[in-house]
């Protein structure tokens, strides 16, 4: 049947969401309708207050601090000479709920099984590789561009992350006094995201 208007439109917009199926998105937009009013007004302005999200230029997650920096990149406890490249936010953030790890990130971007950068990804590499040649000098070595402590490839344990760790090591490899990636503590094939806090401390620790 043809479905009432208001409905229809909801179910249309929860349909571009990923993982989302079109008749999931029917559901969802009768389920939403079965809400108070209250629900469903704070449900659409915490969606609103999304616009106001900037992204940080340094390491590209996300922030809402009057200057263009993150929580992570601004705190002078955290070591700026250690980076850990990922592919997005959600693996951040399981990472971070760790809490073992105190140098910051890199948000690289879902990478295609091309292993091909796309050009708004290559920017973000451009834009790391400028930070660490310019600010993080080595005072041993003085005029001579820049070098991070470490770099860490933070990827999922599965070829494509396997191919993009390579991609990456390419790209940034040379900019780091080491390079390491996380331990196999994780099971292959898994993902960091819905990885449990104890085996990303090992993985973490475990890291070569
Ligand atoms: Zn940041």
């Amino acid at each position: 049947m043809k479905l009432p208007l208001p409905i229809q439109r909801v179910a249309d917009e929860l349909a571009e969401l990923p993982s989302i199926g079109p008749r999931q998105a029917i559901r969802l937009a009768f389920y939403i309708v079965g809400q108070n009013k209250e629900a469903v007004r704070n449900l659409a302005a915490s969606i609103d207050d999304l616009r106001n999200i900037k992204i940080c230029e340094r390491c590209f997650f996300i922030h809402q601090n009057a200057d263009n920096l993150c929580d992570i990149c601004r705190n002078p406890n955290r070591n700026q000479r250690a980076i850990m490249v990922v592919e997005k936010e959600t693996d951040l953030v399981s990472l971070e709920n760790t809490g073992k790890y105190t140098g910051r990130y890199f948000i690289i971007g879902e990478i295609t099984k091309t292993g091909i950068l796309e050009d708004w990804q290559k920017l973000r590499v451009q834009a790391l590789k400028s930070f660490i040649e310019k600010n993080l000098v080595d005072a041993a070595r003085p005029g001579e561009p820049g070098r991070a402590d470490e770099v860490i490839f933070a990827f999922n344990p599965t070829s494509l992350g396997d191919l993009q760790t390579s991609l990456l090591v390419k790209e940034l490899g040379q900019l780091a006094k080491k390079n390491s990636r996380l331990g196999r503590g994780l099971p292959t094939g898994g993902e960091i995201e819905f990885a449990d806090d104890e085996t990303l401390s090992s993985a973490l620790d475990r890291r070569s």
